[in-house]
């Protein structure tokens, strides 16, 4: 690399969805010139992918970027962005400038695509700005450049945006309408990944069980596509995230099951399992009929594990609504659970629900909840000691020398010993031990 070469730093907080748009960044920059760099000190830009859906979230980001103001003063030369989630709020471009004045670019959502000629002409200009536009060209947006970043994972887009307005999330109002991207080029994604090595694709939408509903003569359903997605040669996996519980079908249900790559897991996010909290939380199922998946599923689906989102706190909740959460965690038995508090975002409809919870009591019920969900994930855990499983091979092992980490089907990360060169390849794994979220193993055949 030349001494003068320009470099980057891309700080990403939150979701998938997240990473992968700092991945189409990363794009960018390297088409410009640039290349990564982990040190703030060697950076000429940076840019912060913020999130907004939790206010810890966004606490601990304009924290992160106040850390920067003396490197900016030292540095009058380097460039500081702030996009995502955070920037697309109203009221929050004005609130960063005022209180940042050194940030030298902020944009929105729907703006990613055009973060190059930002880039350009802050440098040509020396001016800062804001550009925060309501909509976007999603062909812009995928025709992008992007540079993978996750070892053996292929992020892929088929939607952008989300309808659902559940209460609590701020969701729909920075990311816009939900839009489907055309079969032809999520297939021509996929093929290019898997043609290039990638043995894990993921595909993204904030609801993918909603793919198509934009205009459904031309996009089809998302079983479809998935099964359209099944049918690209080669070896690799198929996940999808997020699955809205409304709008899972059987149709998905028979596909997953009648596959060989999609893989038996799926992350269906229950909230709440109080029908009254659900009906607030305008999440437009309930207990029964979110059970009736699961067994569904579970019918249909050799060895499927399941895991979820919970909130905690939500306004009004009471303990009879908390106990009906535990309950139903119990009944699925999710191999993992992520767990929120709930937390107030400015603009949404439960921001302005009565009936606030007490901190102390939300601090209590998610300590109750972790403490379900660990006794249930390690027997979970547990019942594959001795077996047999087929494991992605991830990465080297962050603590053991000498081992690596890799996942099984039904995304549970295993550590094994194995040498580097094996990253990326299929093993047969017997499980020798399991931990809480962790299993590990030797290999058994190669
Ligand atoms: S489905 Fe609900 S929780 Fe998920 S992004 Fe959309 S509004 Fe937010």
């Amino acid at each position: 690399m030349s001494k003068n070469a320009k470099r980057y730093l891309i700080l990403t907080y939150g979701c998938q969805m997240n990473v992968h748009e700092s991945e189409k960044l990363a794009g960018i920059l390297e088409e410009m010139g640039y290349t990564p760099t982990d040190d703030r000190n060697q950076a000429d830009v940076v840019v912060f992918n913020t999130c907004a859906i939790r206010e810890t979230a966004e606490q601990k980001i304009i924290g992160n970027i106040g850390e920067f103001k003396s490197l900016k003063r030292k540095n009058p030369n380097l460039v500081l962005a702030v996009c995502g989630c955070m920037s697309q709020q109203s009221g929050y471009p004005e609130m960063l400038k005022k209180r940042y004045s050194f940030i030298d670019i902020i944009f929105g959502t729907h703006n990613l695509a055009e973060f190059g000629n930002f880039l350009k002409r802050r440098l040509e200009t020396k001016k800062k700005f804001i550009e925060i536009s309501e909509t976007e060209d999603i062909c812009l947006r995928d025709a992008m450049p992007k540079k993978r970043t996750s070892g053996v994972n292929a992020w892929i887009n088929i939607t952008y945006g989300c309808n659902n307005f559940c209460s609590y999330c701020i969701v729909p109002y920075v990311r816009g309408k939900e839009v489907s991207r055309p079969k032809e080029a999520i297939i021509r994604e996929v093929k290019e990944a898997v043609g290039n090595g990638y043995k894990q694709i993921t595909l993204l939408g904030q609801n993918v069980n909603s793919y198509g509903n934009d205009d459904r003569a031309k996009f089809g359903t998302f079983a479809e596509l998935l099964k359209a997605v099944d049918e690209v040669d080669g070896k690799f996996r198929i996940r999808f995230m997020t699955s809205h519980p409304k709008d899972l079908t059987d149709d998905v249900i028979n596909v997953i099951a009648s596959s060989k790559k999609i893989c038996h897991y799926l992350h269906l996010p229950i909230q709440s399992g109080s029908n009254r909290i659900l009906a607030l939380m305008n999440r437009k199922y309930t207990r029964e009929s979110y059970l009736d998946l699961i067994c569904k599923a579970r019918k249909a689906i050799n060895d499927i594990e399941f895991s979820s989102d919970i909130i905690v706190g939500f306004p009004t909740e009471t303990e009879e609504d908390f106990l009906e959460t535990l309950d139903i965690v119990k009944q699925v038995g999710y191999q993992q659970l992520f767990t929120y508090v709930y937390s107030k975002r400015k603009g949404t409809v439960a921001e302005k629900l009565d009936g606030q919870i007490p901190s102390s009591i939300k601090k209590e019920r998610i300590k109750r909840l972790i403490e379900v969900e660990h006794q249930i994930a390690t027997q979970i855990s547990e019942k594959y000691i001795g077996k047999v499983l087929e494991v992605l091979l991830e990465d080297v092992h962050p603590k053991k020398e000498g081992w690596l980490v890799g996942s099984t089907d039904f995304n549970k990360t295993i550590s094994v010993k194995a040498d580097k060169s094996l990253i990326g390849s299929f093993v047969m794994v017997k499980v020798t031990n399991a931990k809480l979220t962790t299993l590990s193993g030797e290999i058994v055949e190669e």
